[in-house]
């Protein structure tokens, strides 16, 4: 249920704060394009009701960020998506040193099953390539999911939207989000190993430059906070394990802390926390800027 979008009189989808108030803005409801009013009650904030009086039409949250998302895209032409050697030749860019750059994306459809798939969204570059985009909101894609984009050589971005709930909706938040941030995004396949790009500080202590890692090869993290060395061990999947050598009871409930912020599981049996990769890069980063050191090891390509 969701009586804070409507649509305005050129079928735009719009947040209620970017509408006046009253029967001025036209709107209609996204379900049933009854004409809708923007009110505001003693405890609710301004949200949209059926001019009628009648109950508010069900609709997902979900499918009205996915909506958004594409209208967004879609007024912008293409959106800023992050870059390595492997994305840059499945679209057929030209390689550039940059770590992200404007995709342009002159035709965004919604919800469109392609084979066995149906991305949230379907981009269409101006080279002609056909990019999937999966908005992250409730739920994160899955493993099956990425295989299958990848068995039809579909490039899939993923932007995390899980923050954008009805409460913290913020029209120019997520128009940021989905078109100029690159710290949300992440592509899921083609898939690069190793380490999201954005890591100045680490790069100065690595004994070589990060872009030099052969790519099959997963790199081990070790930050010492306290004295404690706390390992971070990045998986294929992008989950990262996140494991405190040694015992000292505050380091150890440091890394809790952090680890169950960030939805994080506990392993009994490797003594490790197990992130998903969709928060991998927030812990490691909360993890480097307690630690006193930071070094990077190659794992051995056998153990990873
Ligand atoms: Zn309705």
């Amino acid at each position: 249920m969701s009586s804070l979008f409507g649509l305005d009189q050129s079928s735009r989808l719009v947040f209620v704060s970017e509408v006046s108030r009253g029967l001025a803005c036209q709107c209609r409801c996204v379900v049933c394009e009854e004409p809708l009013v923007v009110r505001q009650g003693l405890v609710r904030e301004h949200h949209f009701a059926h001019a009628s009086g009648r109950e508010p039409c069900d609709v997902s949250h979900e499918s009205l960020l996915h909506r958004y998302a594409k209208q967004v895209i879609q007024d912008a032409g293409g959106l800023t998506v992050p870059l390595d050697d492997q994305v840059v030749a499945v679209l057929g860019m030209t390689p550039a040193l940059a770590p992200a750059a404007r995709l342009p994306l002159p035709k965004v459809e919604l919800e469109k099953s392609l084979g066995a798939v149906r991305p949230d969204l379907l981009g269409h570059t101006d080279l002609g390539v056909t990019v999937a985009i999966e908005v992250a909101y409730s739920s994160f894609c899955d493993m099956v999911k990425v295989d299958a984009f990848a068995g039809l050589g579909l490039p899939v971005l993923e932007i995390d939207l899980s923050a954008f709930t009805p409460e913290a909706f913020s029209p120019l938040a997520v128009r940021d989000a989905v078109l100029d941030a690159v710290s949300g995004k992440a592509w899921l396949w083609p898939k690069a190993a190793g380490l999201p790009a954005e890591q100045p500080s680490v790069q100065a202590l690595a004994p070589e430059p990060l872009g030099d890692l052969p790519k099959a090869r997963l790199p081990e993290e070790v930050v010492t906070i306290s004295g404690r060395r706390v390992a971070i061990k990045q998986f294929q999947s992008g989950d990262i394990a996140v494991k405190v050598i040694g015992y000292d009871p505050d380091v150890v409930s440091l890394v809790k802390s952090i680890a169950k912020a960030n939805f994080a599981h506990y392993s009994p049996k490797w003594k490790s926390w197990n992130v998903p990769r969709w928060r991998a890069h927030i812990v490691r980063t909360a993890l480097r800027a307690k630690a006193e050191t930071v070094s990077i090891h190659l794992q051995d390509r056998n153990r990873s």
